[in-house]
């Protein structure tokens, strides 16, 4: 398999191009970007020889910004509708791997919606066909076979591994969104702990008693979320905070600006929904770090210009720069989120 498959929100097609194009040639892959069709909602990307394995390591899925999902595959089949199933089974059988499940995906755009049912109709008779094959088994290294239908008649056959995927179908991690919970952009700060901070480390990151800081917080959908877990917030802003959620007395709302607010003290958590030039906000946030006035940061970068990936890499590298110039080690994540618009959202944690 040859291919590298993308799946990303559909309309950054171009800003995921551009970022694997620039990230494999640093890496010293060779290959090239074959498909990144605006609004198709993925990108494939292809070797100049051999196996795409090499890349797919190289530059994990949590490494990425732009991409939902990252998977070795085999370029797109053009199949006959009198009879799918035989040659992806026969595909699979000559690639000599096998699978413990299979997953049937579409794009995320409205054509890939439709085209949901057909897939569900060939799940049974493929896996049985796969069975015979010995493509599909109990035990075969986690390894799942992703069927992503382009069209009735096209199907791009690609392979995860574990430790180096999305866990969702489709890379989309779907949140209910809480009946009380004062905005919808509360699930952009949900997924974002989802993404960043492994399960197991939650309670000892986010535990009551810490102490936050929310700019930009009102009307109060991200001060919400830290609120249920238990935690203090300075909600930073001139609009009106949701009542209910000053009711519950963990919250003092001040009316100020949140690029030259300063803490009272050290806090635990920064989080920044504000609307402003992306170096606008990593300036703000370099400070809070370089002072240590928080540990650990979420906050996002709006993008509403075209070169998106420009923008991030410019930003990220800023970052990183001057962190290290001042002799701070943090790690730092940046991912486009199912939750996210034109948007990305960043992750930094001091280390230690
Ligand atoms: N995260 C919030 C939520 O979940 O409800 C939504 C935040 S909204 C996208 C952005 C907020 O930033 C607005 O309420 C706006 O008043 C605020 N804002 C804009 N500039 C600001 C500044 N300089 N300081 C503080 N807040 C600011």
């Amino acid at each position: 398999p040859n291919a590298w498959l993308l799946y990303c929100r559909a309309g950054f097609e171009f800003d995921l191009a551009a970022e694997v194009t620039e990230r494999a040639a640093a890496a010293g892959e060779l290959g090239h970007v074959a498909l990144a069709e605006p609004n198709s909602g993925f990108v494939c990307w292809q070797t100049e020889s051999g196996p795409a394995n090499s890349v797919h390591r190289q530059l994990p899925l949590a490494s990425l910004v732009f991409a939902r999902q990252s998977l070795v595959a085999f370029l797109p089949l053009t199949l006959d509708r009198e009879d799918r199933i035989s040659p992806i089974s026969r595909l699979v059988e000559e690639s000599g791997w096998s699978f413990e499940a299979v997953w049937h995906e579409t794009p995320d755009t409205n054509d890939g919606k439709a085209l949901g049912r057909l897939a569900k109709s060939l799940s049974r008779p493929l896996e049985s066909a796969l069975k015979r094959g010995g493509g599909l088994r109990r035990k075969a290294g986690g390894r799942r076979l992703h069927l992503f239908w382009l069209a009735g008649d096209r199907v791009q056959v690609g392979i995860s591994f574990p430790g180096n995927r999305s866990e969702h179908p489709g890379g989309v991690l779907r949140l209910r969104h809480p009946a009380d919970a004062p905005s919808r952009s509360t699930l952009k700060l949900e997924e974002a702990w989802h993404t960043f901070i492994p399960k197991q480390s939650w309670e000892t990151r986010l535990s009551s008693g810490m102490q936050a800081v929310d700019l930009g917080a009102a009307p109060g959908g991200w001060t919400y979320q830290l609120v249920r877990k238990g935690l203090f917030v300075y909600a930073i802003d001139n609009g009106p905070m949701d009542k209910a959620l000053m009711a519950t007395g963990q919250v003092e709302h001040l009316r100020e600006d949140g690029f030259v607010w300063e803490p009272p003290y050290r806090l635990d958590w920064l989080v920044c929904d504000i609307v402003d030039k992306p170096m606008r906000v990593i300036d703000m946030v370099e400070r809070w770090l370089m002072r240590r006035w928080c540990r650990e940061a979420i906050f996002n970068l709006k993008l509403p210009m075209k070169k998106r990936w420009d923008e991030v890499r410019r930003c990220l590298t800023r970052l990183e720069e001057t962190l290290h110039a001042h002799g701070v080690s943090a790690t730092i994540a940046c991912r486009h989120l199912y939750h996210d618009r034109e948007e990305v959202t960043v992750h930094v944690r001091i280390d230690g």
